[in-house]
Formats: C-alpha cells, sequence, structure tokens
C-alpha cells in the first residue's frame, strides 16, 4: 500500500478517536474520556474522589446571553477548575453543564469546594463579569471501587441531596444514602394509591392569642397512616416536592380543608381561621389560584376563611415575581403567612415588598429561649420588626411555659405548639373549637 495512504489512513483514525474523546466546546475530555481516564486511576492505591460539579440556571444564562456566550462561558469554568485541581487530577467535562473531576491523593473537601466555588462564581468574559452559582456533588472513595459508572452514580446521588438547597454549594455520599434512596422509590411507588385509598389525613394545630388566650387560627398538618402506621411529613413532603406530588398532595388538603370548614361552619357560629400549607411548586402552577378559588366555591366557603402558608423558601427564587402571584392570591381574601420565618433565606426587604399579614416564627429561635445569647436578641428584633411592619407574629413549636411567658412579653400574637396543643385529629379539633368559643 501506498504509505502515503497508510499515514493518512492513521491521522484520520486518530481524528476519529479524538472526536470521540474530546469536547468540542471545552477542549477538556468529554463523558467517554471521563470514564476510561477514571478508570485507569482507579487501579492506583491512593484515596481518590469524585466531584460532580453543576452550573445553576445556566440555561437562563444561555437564553440571557446567546449560545456563544454560553459556550464561552463553559469554556472558562473548564478552565477555573483546572486551575483549583492538581496537573494529575482529571476534569472533564459530561453533559451540557456538568463537569466530572477526579482527584487522586489527598484532599480536603472543604477547601478543595470552596476553593472552586471561589473560582467560578464570578467569571470574566472580555471585559465583562458574571455571577454564577454552581452546586456540587461529592463521593469520597474510601473502599475499593471498580466501576466508574457507580461512583458516578454515587456522586450524582450526593449532589441531588442539595437539590433547593441555595445556601449549600455541596452534598457529600454517604452510606445511608442507599438506604434513603430506597426508601425514596418506597414512597414514590406508593404515594399514587395512598391518595387513592384515602390514607391522607388532615389534622389541626390551634393558635393561641396571647392578648385573649383564645384559639383565633388553627394550622392544617397532613398525616399519612399506611397500614396502622404514620409516615412523617417531614420525611415525604421533600419527596413530593422534589418529584411534583405535591401538587396533587396541596390540592388534596386544600378541599379536606374546604369540605372540614363546611361541616364546622354549619354547626358552630365562629370558627378561627385555618392556615394551609402551599409549597412553591403548586404556587407556581399557571392555574393555581382558578384552581383554588374553584374549590372554595365549591364548599360555599370563603377566602376569607384561610390563611394560605408559603415557607421562606418560596419567596427567594429571583426568577419569579412573587409579589404579583401573592397580590393576586390576597387580593381574593385570602391572608399570607410567611413560614420558617428566620431559618435563613429571606431578605427584611422581601417582608415590606410582599403583601403579607402574618410571620411564622421558626421554632429554632423558640428553643432558645432562655438561653443567654444574641439569638433572644434577634427574635426580639424579629417582633420589633414585625410590630413596626403591621405584621401578626405566630410563634412555632412553643412547649414550655417559660417560653410562654416570655413571647407574652415581647408581644408575640399568637402561640402554637404542645403547650397548647398537639396537632388534632378533625373530630377532636371540632370539639376544641367548640369548647373555646
Ligand atoms: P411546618 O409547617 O413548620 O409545621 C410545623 C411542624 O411542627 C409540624 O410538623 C407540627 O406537628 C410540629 N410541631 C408543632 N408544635 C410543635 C411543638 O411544640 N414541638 C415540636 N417538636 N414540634 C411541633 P409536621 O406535622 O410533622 O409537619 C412537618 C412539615 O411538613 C411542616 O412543617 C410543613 O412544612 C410540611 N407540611 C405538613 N403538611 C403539609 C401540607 O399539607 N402541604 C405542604 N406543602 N406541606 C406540609
Ligand atoms: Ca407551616
Ligand atoms: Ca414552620
Amino acid at each position: 500500500m501506498n504509505r502515503r495512504y497508510k499515514k493518512l489512513g492513521i491521522e484520520k483514525r486518530n481524528r476519529l478517536l479524538e472526536l470521540a474523546y474530546i469536547d468540542p466546546i471545552t477542549g477538556l475530555g468529554n463523558y467517554n474520556a471521563y470514564l476510561a481516564r477514571t478508570k485507569e486511576k482507579l487501579e492506583m492505591n491512593d484515596k481518590k474522589t469524585m466531584i460532580i460539579l453543576d452550573i445553576d440556571k445556566f440555561k437562563s444564562f444561555n437564553k440571557k446571553y446567546g449560545h456563544m456566550k454560553g459556550n464561552e462561558l463553559l469554556r472558562r469554568v473548564g478552565e477555573e477548575i483546572k486551575h483549583a485541581i492538581r496537573k494529575t487530577d482529571i476534569v472533564c467535562r459530561l453533559a451540557n453543564d456538568v463537569f466530572g473531576i477526579f482527584l487522586v491523593g489527598e484532599v480536603d473537601v472543604e477547601n478543595i469546594t470552596r476553593r472552586l466555588n471561589n473560582k467560578i462564581s464570578r467569571i470574566k468574559i472580555g471585559d465583562i463579569w458574571y455571577n454564577l452559582r454552581i452546586s456540587m456533588g461529592v463521593y469520597i472513595c474510601d473502599k475499593e471501587e471498580k466501576d466508574v459508572q457507580s461512583i458516578i452514580d454515587k456522586a450524582i446521588m450526593a449532589h441531588d441531596s442539595i437539590k433547593g438547597k441555595y445556601h449549600v454549594p455541596y452534598g457529600v455520599f454517604t452510606e445511608d444514602f442507599e438506604q434513603k434512596m430506597i426508601r425514596e422509590s418506597e414512597i414514590e411507588s406508593m404515594m399514587e394509591d395512598a391518595i387513592k385509598n384515602e390514607e391522607f389525613e388532615v389534622y389541626y394545630q390551634p393558635q393561641i392569642s396571647t392578648k385573649t388566650e383564645k384559639m383565633e387560627g388553627a394550622e392544617a398538618l397532613v398525616r399519612w397512616k399506611k397500614d396502622e402506621k404514620m409516615i412523617s411529613p417531614s420525611e415525604f413532603i421533600p419527596i413530593f416536592e422534589k418529584n411534583y406530588f405535591i401538587i396533587k398532595l396541596d390540592e388534596y388538603v386544600y378541599e379536606r380543608v374546604c369540605k372540614n370548614i363546611q361541616e364546622m361552619k354549619k354547626q358552630i357560629k365562629e370558627i378561627p381561621k385555618i392556615s394551609v400549607n402551599i409549597s412553591k411548586e403548586s404556587l407556581l402552577e399557571k392555574d393555581f389560584l382558578e384552581k383554588y378559588m374553584k374549590i372554595t366555591e365549591q364548599y360555599g366557603i370563603s377566602p376569607n376563611d384561610i390563611e394560605i402558608e408559603i415557607t421562606e423558601r418560596t419567596t427567594v427564587d429571583n426568577n419569579i415575581d412573587m409579589k404579583e402571584i401573592l397580590e393576586e392570591i390576597k387580593e381574593k381574601g385570602f391572608s399570607i403567612a410567611i413560614d420558617d420565618f428566620g431559618s435563613g433565606y429571606s431578605s427584611l426587604n422581601m417582608l415590606e415588598m410582599l403583601p403579607i399579614d402574618m410571620i411564622k416564627i421558626d421554632k429554632s429561635f423558640i428553643d432558645r429561649i432562655g438561653e443567654k445569647n444574641e439569638t433572644i436578641n434577634l427574635l426580639e428584633i424579629i417582633l420589633l420588626i414585625s410590630k413596626k411592619l403591621n405584621l401578626k407574629t405566630v410563634a412555632e413549636g412553643v412547649e414550655k411555659s417559660e417560653q410562654v411567658q416570655y413571647l407574652k412579653k415581647e408581644n408575640c400574637d399568637f402561640i402554637q405548639g404542645y403547650f397548647y396543643a398537639k396537632p388534632l385529629e378533625f373530630d377532636a379539633f371540632k370539639n376544641y373549637v367548640e369548647e373555646n368559643k
């Protein structure tokens, strides 16, 4: 064969190989390259750490600045990662805005994730700085591992575990993860039937006025009774928020609440306002208000009977106009409460901007009453600000009489907690309402 031709053939083959392993946008290795290179390193004796790094809201960046800028950004992120790690470590781009990093040798996870975060959270393209948020999943291979894909899966699981937690930049895989994932899919496999079989029930927890000592409100809390066992909302609600089943459940609970209010109104003259937890996912549905108004009317009750409770987390998404959504809800006559206030997401100016009636002070503040430290001052400040802004306050998770005394002294308006009552089944709650007229 002609030598020249043969040479061309090799070049062509190399080129094809290159294409199969190189990401044309960043010049880094691609997914295939990551698998191959990581596998090689797995044979080595050293400790190894995998980090899956994801750029948050990259899609919005692309939309806003165009694909050219988007590609440039990916290239720059790749460069920054390279600068943050050792030459012997690996970085590849695995998919759109997802990078795989593989570190060999001792690694201080706190340190490396902070370094990556610092380098990437502000990126300069041309003359302009862009602020980015990244999230990472970490898996430390401390036992012998052979299967690269299973290591990637674990790092991805660790990444998934921090979804929605805006102030947590990375998650680390731990051995109980697998157990958790199994439980998660178990819950997912039971949820549809649970609605059909009416396994969900609504309980009501009284809110007592510090001025009158009477119940003036109550919070509706969902309960899942499965074969005589209770599954805790703290376990299933986060799962439902991730897989959007919460939209169905919130609506189900809301309908139950309306039905219960209708029944109470027939028998009792004055009933307390009932507050209902609505997750962000439900609130962002296009026809949310229309749907909920329809249910309200169907049971012949009024939005004035109901308070919509949204968490602080819901209010901090910059991409949505929460003000507009909440104003429409207010216009119909519902009142609005901010749940878990002080748990770490909100800004004070949001309190002024949004049409809020009530602040629910997170239990963590209440737990610290009696301790001599700054937190108490913070609680006082929250109560003062609320007064200034004409917002009502309710303290959550109040268990002790010294907490009650303190909250009365500081002019908190309402108290909710085991000290007065646990969440009650509807019939027990109805009796409670009747006795507390
Ligand atoms: P949350 O809205 O902060 O509800 C207060 C939680 O504190 C409830 O837990 C309640 O039972 C508990 N609690 C009340 N008083 C005390 C007390 O004195 N001491 C202690 N230790 N705990 C107290 P629960 O019922 O397990 O609900 C957990 C979370 O699940 C709720 O937190 C809420 O975020 C969510 N959730 C409950 N029902 C619904 C619902 O129908 N829809 C949505 N989207 N979320 C719900
Ligand atoms: Ca709540
Ligand atoms: Ca709460």
